[in-house]
């Protein structure tokens, strides 16, 4: 059968391991597996938006309010804007999606950087966009420019901090690029790891307000998967001019999360004091990763996210460090596919990280005494 061509050089994107594989193939029992491959919060969720799920568990058999009224409203109120700068996507994921449908056909082309959330290239390639990485693997906002003055690309996306790699760019770095755009083209600000950056280091901190303000051709993404926890309730949002929202608007399929996604969400603009515990949590456990890295004398990129990237030496590969964790119950995000020998880790709880340490240097002392 045919299909349509573009699809041809997709490569499937390779979502984190779940825990049931592991129970599958290995046999481990589901309570001692660590998940660590997916930049979820390891704290759970609000008590609030678990409360909200089992509240309006009975009220499945009816669509969700299409407008999403209670939930923009929140959203309006958390960034000081309108509900008409605000559209919900089932996870941030179908909003990048949404963008380039509204933006872009064969004819298009699409910037970002050479290591960044695979979602962005697969979903240009889907709509025939012409891919355009920098030559650095993170954010370098000199390449930036430089590529987007000889392209001029209908999209740019900008992943402030980045997955998979935790580097973020300045602020004034991010406004530095946007300036230099053409009202035309569309920068996409992914604000997934916003709530751990900005706790890190103000200079990082986005205000989607303020580049609304400055910006008329941006979009800021924000999602409730990570810091907020509800990865598997799949909600995010983009806050842009109420001239993007409308147009996105159009694209998107009625009904697109579903009423307890819906419920849990609002419950959980309701709790900033539980983003700011697990955030503040996760900093500290940073930390520790860093140390453990620089006692082990593992290459390590400095991260203003929940994971960290650790860069292997040429002793041994990726694959083999996340296959042994994997043995041992622990899911870890192997970077091959992205072209490096490196790995990232979600920053868990305090016993998952020390477990994490303990397996990973038992690995080096096994491959030091093979040598
Ligand atoms: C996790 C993530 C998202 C979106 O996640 P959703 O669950 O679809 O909201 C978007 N961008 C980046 C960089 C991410 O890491």
């Amino acid at each position: 059968m045919n299909f349509n061509r573009e699809l041809a050089n997709i490569v499937v994107y390779e979502a984190g391991k779940p825990i049931e594989l592991l129970v599958r193939e290995f046999g481990i029992d589901p309570n001692h597996i660590i998940k660590l491959a997916s930049n979820e919060n390891p704290y759970g969720c609000s008590p609030k938006a678990s409360a909200a799920i089992e509240e309006n568990i009975k009220k499945v058999s009816l669509y969700p309010d299409d407008s999403m009224f209670e939930l923009k409203a929140g959203l309006a109120q958390k960034y000081a804007l309108k509900s008409e700068n605000i559209i919900i996507g089932s996870g941030s994921d179908q909003i990048i999606e949404f963008c380039l449908h509204a933006k872009c056909n064969q004819k298009s082309s699409v910037l970002m950087a050479k290591t960044t959330f695979a979602m962005y290239e697969i979903y240009a390639k889907q709509v025939g966009a012409k891919i355009i990485k920098t030559p650095s693997h993170s954010h370098n906002i000199s390449e930036f420019i430089q590529l987007y003055k000889l392209h001029l690309p209908e999209v740019v996306f900008l992943c402030v901090p980045n997955n998979p790699l935790g580097e973020c760019l300045d602020k004034n770095q991010v406004y530095e690029f946007i300036s230099q755009t053409s009202p035309d083209t569309l920068v996409v600000i992914d604000g997934a790891y916003q709530e751990f950056a900005q706790a890190k280091d103000k200079n990082k901190a986005i205000n989607p307000a303020e580049i609304l303000e400055k910006f008329k051709n941006v979009i800021y993404l924000g999602t409730f998967s990570k810091a907020y926890g509800l990865g598997g309730m799949r909600v995010g949002y983009g806050l842009a001019s109420d001239e993007i929202i409308k147009i996105l608007h159009k694209i998107r399929p009625p009904f697109n999360i579903g009423i307890l996604s819906l419920e849990a969400a609002i419950s959980a603009l309701k709790d900033e004091e539980f983003v700011k515990n697990s955030v503040h949590a996760t900093l500290k456990e940073m930390q520790k990763y860093e140390d453990f890295a620089k006692k082990n004398a593992i290459d390590f990129i400095p991260s203003w996210t929940n994971f960290i990237t650790f860069i292997l030496n040429d002793n041994f590969s990726s694959t083999q460090l996340c296959d042994w964790l994997l043995q041992k119950g622990v899911i870890i995000r192997n970077l091959k596919s992205y072209g490096m020998n490196a790995v990232r880790i979600t920053i868990g709880k305090p016993d998952q990280n020390h477990r994490v340490f303990e397996l990973i240097e038992e690995f080096l002392d096994h491959r030091r005494s093979q040598h």
